[in-house]
């Protein structure tokens, strides 16, 4: 980048606020996805939407490509700068502007992070409900461009519908608003579709959010099985009964083993798997739940069901699954998380599957899901020095992925499609669906600066995928 664009950025953003040097920049160049990387010429931390519109403006003029960044805790390459350019952070913008209790909203810079903004509720006696394990790092921004999910959001749903209104800066510079403090029903649900739309169709700088009262009461059992299709049974015979768990989440036997010896939750040594079931409510609906799900679990051949009689105790258990990628960092040089999802009726069938995929490979995968929602996370531990080795790793996930298409599932439960899955988007969709996409890109994006290289094949027409599909990313280690 020439000198003369270097200082025009440092006059934006101050001097301190501009990283151009390499080694400032070398942090940058992944999120969680070790394997996919971009190297940015610049990152800019701007101060203020203001400055977000004059770097885009700048971009425009220059033709230089440009992506936002949270936290980069991201699991598909999201903002990883795959064409260079500029990343524009979000660290900055980490305002919570308003709380509205009497509307129960909440206004929000798009650096907010998540477990920051709910623990500011708690006290007024709300929560924002998104609850990615990511979350004690995750931004707002990040939850948005996602649609991020979490262990509660099988009751509360996803980010989508706690975001009411935002604020974003288009692809050409100007400043768009879209909703406000009520959900409105007037024309084109725009709002709709910049959410989950990955950073690809503007940089949000401003939300108003839904609040979500806390409730009356919780209680978080931890339920022990001899086998994963046990425990994948239970899990799906839960939500045919029509209750709705807080959060019902799994653990396989590795997975169990490997966050003990790291917080000592108080999980079970050999067992099988384990489920975190949450159920919250009013009290009397609580009781009766509870009944119910100790009967499905007992069907199931539930070896102990403990319930967290205490605040610590249900902190612990929660601990243990918050910790588990933490974890695997202790016993693996690299793990890649996979993120697939299954109808919750297709769980044991999946689960079965994996355990052959990885016989099949010689990979270690640790599962530990969002088991309510279908929401598979096979995490396969590896070497990122053993190239051999990085090739299984990228077949087993790409068979896991597509066992989960036939069973009635698809490629992305909540971590999207990035650049890690954007050569798979053909199994799911036709090259009619996929053009139509591309339409609604081009025509927020038409120069396709903001966020390049995301969500679509790299074929040569649009929905032409590459030969090797995940094999494409591995070449670029
Ligand atoms: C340990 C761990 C656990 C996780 N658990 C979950 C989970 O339970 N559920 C889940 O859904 N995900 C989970 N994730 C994935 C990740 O945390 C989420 O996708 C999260 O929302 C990303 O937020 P971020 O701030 O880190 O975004 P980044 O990684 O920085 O960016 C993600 C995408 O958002 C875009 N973006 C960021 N800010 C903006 C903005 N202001 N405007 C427009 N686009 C923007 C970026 O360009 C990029 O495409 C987990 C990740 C880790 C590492």
């Amino acid at each position: 980048m020439n000198k003369d664009l270097q200082e025009i950025l440092k006059g934006i953003v101050g001097g301190k606020n501009a990283l151009l040097a390499p080694e400032e920049i070398l942090v940058y160049e992944s999120d969680g996805v070790s394997l996919i990387k971009g190297k940015a010429d610049a990152v800019l931390l701007p101060g203020s939407p203001e400055e977000v519109m004059q770097i885009v403006k700048l971009a425009n003029q220059h033709q230089i490509p440009f992506v936002a960044r949270g936290a980069g805790t991201g699991l598909s390459g999201g903002c990883s700068a795959q064409q260079g350019g500029w990343i524009i952070s979000t660290a900055r913008l980490d305002k919570i502007l308003e709380i509205d209790t009497v509307n129960r909203t909440a206004r929000v810079q798009p650096g907010v992070v998540n477990a920051a903004l709910s623990e500011t509720l708690y006290p007024y006696g709300y929560q924002f409900a998104p609850d990615p394990s990511s979350q004690s790092a995750c931004t707002l921004g990040g939850n948005f461009a996602e649609n991020s999910g979490g262990p509660h959001c099988l009751k509360y749903g996803m980010t989508s519908p706690h975001i009411l209104g935002a604020k974003i800066i288009m692809p050409n510079g100007e400043l768009v608003s879209l909703g406000g403090k009520v959900p409105g029903n007037t024309g084109y649900d725009l709002l709709g579709l910049m959410v989950g739309s990955e950073g690809t169709l503007g940089i949000a700088v401003e939300f108003t959010v839904k609040l979500t009262p806390l409730p009356e009461a919780v209680e978080t059992f931890l339920a022990v099985f001899p086998t994963i299709e046990k425990a994948s049974q239970t899990v799906s015979e839960i939500i045919a009964s029509g209750i709705t768990p807080a959060a019902l989440e799994m653990l396989d036997k590795l997975t169990l083993e490997v966050v003990e010896k790291f917080v000592h939750a108080g999980y079970p040594q050999n067992a099988g798997a384990a489920l975190l079931i949450e159920l919250d409510g009013v009290q009397l609906q609580i009781v009766e739940e509870s009944e119910w799900v100790k009967k499905i679990c007992q069907r199931n051949g539930v070896l102990s069901l403990e319930k967290a009689e205490e605040e610590e105790h249900r902190k612990k258990l929660w601990l243990g699954r918050k910790s588990a990628f933490g974890a695997f960092g202790r016993v693996t040089h690299d793990f890649f998380v996979m993120d697939g999802v299954v109808p919750p009726s297709k769980l044991p069938v999946i689960m079965k599957k994996i355990e052959e995929i990885s016989v099949k490979y010689q990979v270690q995968i640790a599962n530990v899901f969002h088991a309510g929602d279908g929401n598979l996370h096979p995490n396969i531990l590896f070497d990122i020095r053993d190239k051999e080795m990085v090739k299984r790793v990228l077949s087993a996930g790409e068979e896991i992925l597509e066992e989960c298409v036939s069973l009635g599932g698809a490629v992305s439960g909540e971590h999207g499609i990035g650049v890690e899955k954007q050569n798979l988007m053909p199994l799911m969709f036709t090259e009619v669906d996929l053009n139509t996409m591309q339409k609604v890109h081009d025509f927020f994006n038409p120069q396709n600066l903001c966020n390049p290289g995301k969500i679509f094949p790299t074929g040569k027409t649009c929905g032409e995928a590459l030969p090797g599909r995940y094999l494409s990313v591995a070449s670029w280690i």
